[in-house]
């Protein structure tokens, strides 16, 4: 069977790891996400993945009160280490080898990034998990993940989200809204759709990344777009 990926970066917002729960890890989230991410495995696909943290923590929300931006954001990137040693410990216990990298020095916890042992772990067939986004405030784990796709050089940025793909408007609000099947990165960015923050866009623009994105919450979407089928829309 030929793949239209060998190497994909998925990103999953800390909402997907949410589940219906209004705050936090639900557990059977992450274990179906970790089978699907085995399955992808499986299929030989190396893949690695960027997991926000807005399920537990945002630096918005901080600096909102009055509170100083880049604590905020340091908190932020704190969380998204929890999400991937949640996610590690759900794909681990596949019977796939997870490794959690976090841009964010804490070697008592996990690996810290560097991109020669990075390469190393996704070459070895192993899920790479990226943790503390891009490690810089102002940032958010969208840029992370185009950074890391682009680093990595990964064919194809799968972004997770809450709908299947990218529509003219938000289609929980409006029922007009239009789904794109294909659409140009320049499209993305000059219509204003809210995908992906502008830097993320951007960066995967200018290096030929695309950008595939479908729902969380499709039972096997995620086995499905990394064979190139599935419901998506494909930014290129
Ligand atoms: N964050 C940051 N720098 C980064 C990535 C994330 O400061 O490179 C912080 C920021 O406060 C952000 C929080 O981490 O709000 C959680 O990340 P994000 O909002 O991207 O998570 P998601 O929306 O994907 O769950």
């Amino acid at each position: 069977m030929s793949l239209p990926y060998r190497r994909i970066l998925l990103k999953l917002s800390g909402e997907a790891l949410m589940g219906d729960l209004a705050f936090g890890i639900d557990n059977a989230v992450v274990k179906r996400i970790a089978d699907e991410i085995a399955q992808v495995v499986a299929l030989g696909v190396e893949i690695g993945v960027v997991v926000g943290g807005g399920n537990i923590f945002r630096g918005v929300s901080l600096a909102a009160k009055g509170a100083d931006r880049v604590t905020g954001d340091q908190m932020g990137m704190l969380a998204t280490v929890m999400n991937a040693l949640a996610l590690e410990g759900a794909i681990n216990n596949t019977g796939c080898n997870a490794r959690v990298m976090s841009a964010v020095g804490m070697p008592t916890i996990c690996e810290t990034f560097t991109h020669r042992k990075a390469l190393k772990h996704l070459e070895n067939h192993r899920v790479l998990i990226f943790a503390g986004g891009t490690g810089n405030p102002f940032f958010t784990t969208d840029s992370g993940a185009a950074l890391r796709a682009v680093e990595m050089q990964c064919d194809a940025l799968l972004k997770a989200t809450q709908v299947d793909g990218i529509y003219t408007a938000d289609p929980n609000k409006d029922p007009d809204a239009v789904r794109f099947d294909r659409i140009s990165h320049q499209e993305v960015l000059s219509r204003g759709l809210q995908v992906m923050d502008t830097a993320a866009v951007s960066l995967a623009k200018d290096n030929n990344i695309p950008v595939v994105v479908f729902s969380i919450h499709e039972p096997g979407g995620l086995v499905e777009v990394a064979q190139g089928r599935g419901t998506a829309t494909i930014v290129s």
